[in-house]
């Protein structure tokens, strides 16, 4: 028998069911590695032992009793964005150093009911916002595959601890690539659903249009186990679509036979690291040689994603932030003279330099006169990027490509110069701008670390991401490599 960390969540499930051992014992040996393991990858932000250990235990008396749910005892991790009641949240920021939910977020919520163990939060760029896991008030994360280099971001935590074994799976959040770009640079399967397909409520605001909950795992059978847990209307969300979720497991059975992947031309662009255009090649081979068909699809706009969704992000996470006053919740500072002298200050010392950045842009973007010129115009182009995509589905079923321009880069590579860190997710903001699911599945290595392809579906495209992408597992074996010091 594989040892229980080097487990997927489908195999523990088995295990489980069959009595080969307790959520207690899966629970111990995840909890020793994280304490092992991340004083030097620095994935959690919180370590929830002694509470995992009670759910586990209530979880093997629940099935002891006949009443377990679909992941009854399995464990998981959050991303540090999702409220968690009586559990520090911070998103990464030392405005939330203290800060603890009176509520759970909807998934935490669901995932719970279904029996998930949770181990702990996962570190994260400071309210999400960033691609390397640098931001964060509590120190970069480290990329299992080479310590000196970024595991990505913003679900950095969350993609290192799913990568080195320390957890089967985790939750994260995408705005404008942050599950599927860590996903890709850690060698773990990362997908981000539809717009409204699952619940945005007791997940922190980052930009509210293009916020979208989804998970890292270890395969895309995995992935299609949590989504159809998470999936579903909430009336607590209002851009929560009532539209029935689907069985995504029964979804991967099917065969690549008849499936159409559109490749994206502008994607093979000389922005792109050239030994990772080639393993992506490969893998599209791949697919090819397996039943599904290859077609050049183009999105004459997709150049523009970056700056339009450096426009639209920064405008609404300006007034998203704007709750963080010192007052209600969150950092305050001392000794305030005076309510400006609160504001400024608390929100001086709560954030750090690239939240200000986005504050700053945004505000500015919004403000009277500038609006059309930016704000405006970034919604029309954003709407020309959905067209692009619209058409292009006209004609096939996924659209493939890489997730991420290069491998994982040295960590303080791109600090000092954002615009090359914004040009990381040049390949995946296109969906979030779109509203569309996307998911990364490793698909080589390059120079040693791992990287991954992309696809993207319609609206509800789950279904054909989940099938695509796990036919390619199945037909590979890049999913499974472990990084040597993490075995
Ligand atoms: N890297 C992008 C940004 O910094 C996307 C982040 C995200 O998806 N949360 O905004």
């Amino acid at each position: 028998m594989a040892e229980l960390h080097e487990q997927t969540l489908i195999e523990l499930a088995a295990g489980l069911e069959r009595g080969d051992f307790t959520s207690v014992e899966v629970t111990e040996a995840l909890l020793a590695r994280v304490e092992v393991h991340d004083q030097t990858l620095n994935a959690f932000v919180t370590v929830t032992g002694e509470q995992a250990l009670a759910a586990a235990r209530a979880a093997d008396e629940a099935r002891a009793a006949g009443n377990a749910g679909i992941l009854n005892g399995l464990p998981l991790v959050h991303k540090d964005i999702f409220c968690t009641r009586d559990v520090l949240t911070t998103c990464g920021s030392r405005m939330l150093e203290n800060f603890v939910s009176p509520y759970d977020a909807t998934i935490v919520e669901r995932l719970a009911a279904a029996g998930a163990v949770v181990l702990g939060k996962t570190n994260m760029d400071e309210f999400a916002m960033g691609s390397s896991n640098e931001t964060s008030y509590f120190g970069p994360v480290k990329n299992p595959w080479h310590l000196e280099c970024s595991p990505g971001g913003s679900s950095g935590g969350s993609a290192a601890a799913v990568a080195a074994r320390m957890a089967p799976a985790a939750t994260g959040t995408d705005t404008g690539g942050s599950i599927r770009q860590p996903a890709a640079l850690t060698g773990t399967v990362g997908l981000k659903p539809t717009y409204g397909r699952v619940s945005r409520y007791g997940m922190i605001a980052f930009a509210s249009s293009l916020d979208q909950a989804g998970v890292i795992t270890r395969s895309s059978a995995d992935a299609a186990l949590l989504l159809g847990v998470m999936a579903g209307f909430d009336e607590r969300d209002s851009t929560c679509i009532d539209h029935p979720v689907p069985d995504y497991t029964a979804a991967l059975s099917q065969s690549l036979d008849g499936l159409r992947v559109g490749v994206v031309k502008q994607h093979f662009d000389e922005g792109l690291d050239e030994q990772t255009g080639a393993a992506v090649r490969e893998a599209l081979s791949v697919l090819e040689a397996n039943g599904a068909t290859l077609l050049e699809v183009d999105l004459p706009n997709i150049d523009l994603s970056v700056p339009t969704y450096y426009v639209v992000a920064p405008a609404e996470c300006s007034s998203n932030l704007s709750r963080f006053d010192g007052v209600r919740f969150g950092h305050r500072a001392e000794d305030p003279e005076d309510l400006f002298d609160l504001y400024c200050r608390s929100r001086g010392e709560g954030f750090g330099a690239e939240v200000k950045r986005r504050i700053m842009t945004g505000t500015y973007a919004l403000s009277a006169g500038y609006y059309d010129a930016y704000y405006l115009k970034a919604q029309q182009v954003r709407q020309l990027i959905a067209d692009d995509f619209r058409q292009a589905f006209e004609k096939v079923d996924v659209i493939a490509g890489p997730t991420a321009p290069t491998p994982a880069f040295r960590l303080g590579d791109k600090t000092d110069d954002p615009i090359t860190m914004y040009l990381n997710d040049i390949y995946t903001i296109g969906a979030n701008l779109a509203g569309l699911p996307g998911i990364s599945t490793p698909c080589g290595f390059v120079g040693g670390l791992p990287v991954g392809l992309h696809l993207v579906g319609p609206h509800w495209g789950e279904e054909l991401l989940l099938r695509c992408a796990h036919n390619y597992e199945q037909l590979s074996t890049w999913h499974k490599a472990c990084p040597g010091d993490f075995q």
